[in-house]
C-alpha cells in the first residue's frame, strides 16, 4: 500500500511537472512574437483599426529628379491617409522599396518611409515584395533596417524557410491574455539578387512549399492551444486563383472595386489557398502587386483583396490609397474594409452593402498613357528612359 501510495504521488507531481512545463512551452511559443514589445491589443471598446499600405516603392530611380520627387509625395500619402483614418496598426503589403538600383543603403530609405509612422507613434509590421531586393541589397538586410524602429512588429520567424517575413502576430483582447485573432504574414519572394545569403539570381516569385507546410504545422498547434481562432493574411504577390476570379469576375455581383490591371500571380501553384481555406478560420487575404486592381471577391468564404496602389514609384497613376480595415472584437468572422484614397474619398468598400455593379475591366487608357510617357521619356534621354522601365515594373 505504502508503496502504491508513494508511486501515486510521483505520478501526480510528475503530472503537474508535465502540464506546467508544456502549458509553459506552448505559451512561449505564442508570446515569443512579442517578447521584445507589447502585444497588440484591441481597444478597450472593442475596435482594432488597420490601414494596409502597397507599393510604396520608394527609392526608385534615385539619381533623377523625379524619383526622390516620387518619395516625397509617397511620405505626403502615407501622412494624409493616416491623419483621416488614425489607425491602430499599420501593414505594409510589399513593394516597400524598389530596391534594384540601390546600394546598401535601405537604411535611409526605410527610415524616410516610415517618418510619417515613427512621428505619430503608429505601429506597423510588413511582408516584402518583388522589388524589396537588389543585387546590392537583401531582404536581411532591409529587414535589419526596420527592426532599428521599435514601432516594426516585423520579423522572420523561422530562418530556414525561403523568404524573409514568414511570420505571426497573435491579436489580444484589451484586458485579457488569451489572443482572438492571428495575423499571418508571408513572403511572396521574386527580385534578383547576387547577395549569397538569400541565394543568386532571379528569386522564385512564390510562397515557397515548405511555408505552406510550416504554416499547416504552426497553425495546428495554434488551433490545439487556442481553439480555431480569426485570421487574417497578407502577402505581396497573389496566388495563381486570382486569375480565374479575375476571368470571371465581371459576373460576380458580390465582388467590387478597381479592376484597370491584369492579374500578374505567383509563378507557381503552391498550395498556399488551399491551405489557408482547408486551415479554416482564415477570414481575408490582403494582397498588392498589381498597382491598377483594388478589387476584392469571394474564395470559397474567404474574402481576397487587392489593396491600392500607396506609392508614387512604381508604375501606374490610378489614385493612392490605403486599404482600411476596421476589426471589431465581437464579429471577426465578418470582416469589412474599403479604400481610403488620398484626396480623401472612401471607395472600394467590400462586402458591398447594396446591390451594385461588378468591377469592369477599364479601358486600358493607363496603359495607354504611360505608354505614352514611355515614348517621351525616351526622346529625352536614355539614361531617363533606363529608369523609367523601372518604373514600370510591378
Ligand atoms: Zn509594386
Amino acid at each position: 500500500m505504502q508503496c502504491l501510495k508513494v508511486t501515486g504521488n510521483i505520478v501526480y507531481i510528475l503530472t503537474v511537472l508535465i502540464v506546467q512545463l508544456t502549458g509553459f512551452a506552448t505559451s512561449y511559443s505564442i508570446s515569443r512574437v512579442q517578447s521584445d514589445k507589447p502585444v497588440i491589443r484591441f481597444n478597450a471598446d472593442g475596435t482594432l483599426k488597420i490601414v494596409n499600405f502597397s507599393d510604396l516603392h520608394y527609392g526608385e530611380a534615385p539619381h533623377t529628379d523625379w524619383g526622390p520627387a516620387a518619395d516625397v509625395k509617397s511620405a505626403n500619402v502615407t501622412k494624409n491617409i493616416l491623419e483621416m483614418e488614425h489607425p491602430d496598426f499599420v501593414i505594409f503589403t510589399g513593394d516597400l522599396l524598389t530596391a534594384e538600383e540601390m546600394f546598401p543603403n535601405a537604411t535611409d530609405y526605410m527610415a524616410k518611409l516610415v517618418a510619417p509612422l515613427v512621428d505619430k507613434n503608429y505601429r506597423w509590421a510588413s511582408t516584402y515584395g518583388n522589388h524589396d531586393i537588389g543585387e546590392n541589397m537583401t531582404r536581411l538586410e532591409l529587414l535589419a533596417a526596420e527592426q532599428k524602429f521599435e514601432q516594426s512588429y516585423t520579423y522572420q520567424m523561422n530562418a530556414s524557410l525561403p523568404g524573409v517575413t514568414n511570420y505571426y502576430l497573435p491579436i489580444y483582447p484589451a484586458n485579457t491574455d488569451e489572443p482572438v485573432m492571428i495575423w499571418w504574414f508571408f513572403d511572396s519572394q521574386g527580385g534578383r539578387t547576387d547577395d549569397g545569403t538569400t541565394g543568386k539570381g532571379q528569386q522564385p516569385e512564390h510562397i515557397d512549399p515548405a511555408v505552406v507546410a510550416w504554416f499547416k504545422d504552426e497553425q495546428t498547434t495554434l488551433k490545439k492551444q487556442w481553439g480555431q481562432l480569426p485570421s487574417l493574411v497578407f502577402f505581396h504577390i497573389p496566388p495563381v486563383e486570382f486569375v480565374s476570379i479575375q476571368e470571371h469576375i465581371e459576373n460576380n455581383p458580390l465582388c467590387a472595386g478597381l479592376m484597370d490591371d491584369d492579374v500578374t500571380p505567383q509563378d507557381n501553384n503552391t498550395g498556399i489557398m488551399q491551405a489557408l481555406w482547408e486551415a479554416g478560420g482564415v477570414q481575408a487575404i490582403f494582397v498588392g502587386h498589381n498597382h491598377g486592381n483594388s478589387w476584392c471577391c469571394f474564395y470559397e468564404q474567404i474574402q481576397v483583396c487587392y489593396n491600392r496602389h500607396t506609392g508614387y514609384g512604381g508604375y501606374g497613376s490610378w489614385t493612392r490609397g490605403g486599404r482600411v480595415v476596421p476589426l471589431q472584437i465581437d464579429s471577426l468572422t465578418e470582416i469589412s474594409s474599403y479604400i481610403r484614397q488620398e484626396d480623401g474619398q472612401i471607395v472600394d468598400k467590400f462586402p458591398k452593402t447594396s446591390p451594385s455593379n461588378s468591377p469592369k475591366m477599364y479601358q486600358r487608357n493607363q496603359f495607354i498613357k504611360n505608354a505614352t510617357a514611355i515614348m517621351l521619356v525616351s526622346m529625352i534621354g536614355e539614361r531617363l528612359f533606363n529608369y523609367s522601365r523601372f518604373s514600370y515594373m510591378n
